[in-house]
């Protein structure tokens, strides 16, 4: 009998990284009878639907697509929701499950109440370097040798890895978890949201949390500063005697219960000697190398420290994806505000009179002036998107107005000379040129390889 043998559970929001596709196919497993429910239409799902559809075809997941109804949220036995459904406690279809006396869970809830032994595990939060500080934390144990997972904001679920789910639900030869292997969890606002406010039953913080830093972010989905904040820390408030936080310099001061160890980062607080570059990740390092050392006191500091330089960075963030005739492409798609195209560019140091800029995008109304005054100091600055004709003006003809990223790759192609750098960092977010900052990313990638090809 599986653990959900004959329960109707509606899964809302089956969102495009796999978490809403990986529980409804864990729920499967154990004997559920999934909805899956998503205001999206078909089509458009259709690269998430493709894994669940044996289990579509042969009734184990039924769909609700391009609109929720109302009496599949009341008649459940359980909602699983996505925790990226905005203003969660303001949904008419949450809000009516609720009253009709329906529990509400997620992925991550429903992961940590399984996970073998929370001792090993580590979870990850701030309003940035998240992904970045996860990622090298699991690069350090799985590189020093440990068994180590990494899982949560980033993407896949991690219920198919638990001990009692079956084989089918693991990806090749990938092992399931045991009490010795570490859990690496990115954690973002809305998960938190979801394991500390909205369940006052759930007692659960990771044995490590990591806090890179809290800025005003994501206001829209909290409604003020004070919620994110409070969501964040709910990360940190169920940890006990021995637990360990790590907190970044804004966060230094965070209350925490007694007996937890506070290891505070500060400003200065650095690994140096990384292959990606960055001030902001050699403090990412150093997180994650404190991360590391208090999950597992027989890892040395050196050990740890040496693993985290070979970290390669991750997809989309100053990541290196060209080393043609001596110029350099870094794709940092995923910087989507103003102050991350300014970090990219700090990140060269004094390199930066050797920098070709590209710059622009979707108009979220954020105030781009100071993208546009770097622009003298740098060795091009090219501008692409609803954007780019208002940031090239702001320059003070230090800019090229190029509209689209190919014309902008060509214009910088016949510019450049070996030693120099060409980095895609929009400041802006991608939807009115690409489908996703990942597209916009790849796009770069390839005009990179291309640039190899001279005419
Ligand atoms: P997240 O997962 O929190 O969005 P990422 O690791 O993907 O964070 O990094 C996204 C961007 O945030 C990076 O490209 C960089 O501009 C910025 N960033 C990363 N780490 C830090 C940090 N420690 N402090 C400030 N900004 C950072």
């Amino acid at each position: 009998m599986g653990e959900f043998e004959g329960q109707k559970i509606t899964v809302m929001g089956l969102g495009r990284f796999g978490g809403g596709a990986g529980v409804a196919r864990w729920l499967a497993a154990h004997g559920a009878q999934v909805l899956l429910t998503d205001l999206e239409p078909e089509e458009k799902l259709e690269p998430s639907l493709a894994p669940l559809r044996p289990l579509i075809d042969n009734g184990a997941i039924s769909l609700r697509l391009g609109g929720h109804n109302i009496a599949d949220f009341t008649t459940a036995n359980l909602i699983v929701a996505n925790p990226a459904v905005p203003t969660p406690w303001d949904n008419r279809f949450l809000r009516a499950a609720a009253a009709a006396g329906i529990p509400i869970t997620t992925e991550m809830r429903l992961l940590v109440d399984r996970l073998p032994q929370r001792n090993n595990v580590v979870g990850i939060t701030g309003s940035a370097g998240k992904s970045t500080t996860s990622a090298m934390t699991h690069h350090i144990l799985h590189h020093t040798g440990r068994a180590a997972v990494f899982g949560g904001n980033i993407g896949g679920s991690l219920l198919g890895l638990l001990p009692s789910s079956p084989h089918h639900l693991r990806q090749g030869d990938e092992p399931a978890l045991t009490p010795d292997t570490f859990v690496v969890l990115e954690l973002s606002n809305a998960m938190l949201y979801w394991l500390g406010e909205a369940s006052p039953d759930c007692r659960w913080s990771p044995h490590v949390g990591v806090v890179t830093n809290i800025s005003p972010n994501h206001i829209d989905w909290h409604g003020s500063f004070e919620h994110y904040a409070a969501s964040k820390q709910r990360l940190v408030a169920h940890m006990s005697q021995g637990d360990t936080a790590v907190l970044g310099p804004s966060v230094a001061a965070w209350p925490l219960p007694n007996g937890v160890r506070r290891i505070e980062a500060t400003p200065t607080t650095r690994v140096g000697g990384l292959s990606i570059p960055g001030e902001h990740n050699e403090r990412n390092a150093a997180m994650a190398v404190e991360a590391c050392l208090a999950l597992d006191p027989t890892l040395s500091r050196h050990e740890a420290e040496q693993a985290v330089r070979s970290f390669p960075g991750l997809p989309h963030r100053l990541q290196l994806v060209g080393h043609v005739n001596g110029v350099r492409f870094y794709n940092d798609s995923k910087s989507t505000t103003p102050e991350s195209c300014l970090l990219a560019v700090a990140a060269f140091g004094a390199d930066r009179n050797r920098i070709h800029l590209i710059a622009g995008g979707y108009d979220k109304k954020s105030d781009l002036s100071p993208m546009a005054r770097l622009g003298p100091s740098l060795a091009g600055l090219y501008t692409i998107g609803v954007t780019g004709p208002s940031i090239a003006a702001a320059a003070n003809g230090s800019a090229t107005e190029c509209n689209t990223l190919d014309a902008a790759m060509a214009a910088i192609h016949s510019r450049t000379r070996p030693g120099d750098i060409v980095l895609l960092s929009p400041g802006c977010a991608s939807w009115d040129q690409f489908e996703n900052y990942e597209a916009r990313g790849s796009r770069f990638a390839d005009l990179a390889l291309h640039a190899g090809v001279r005419p």
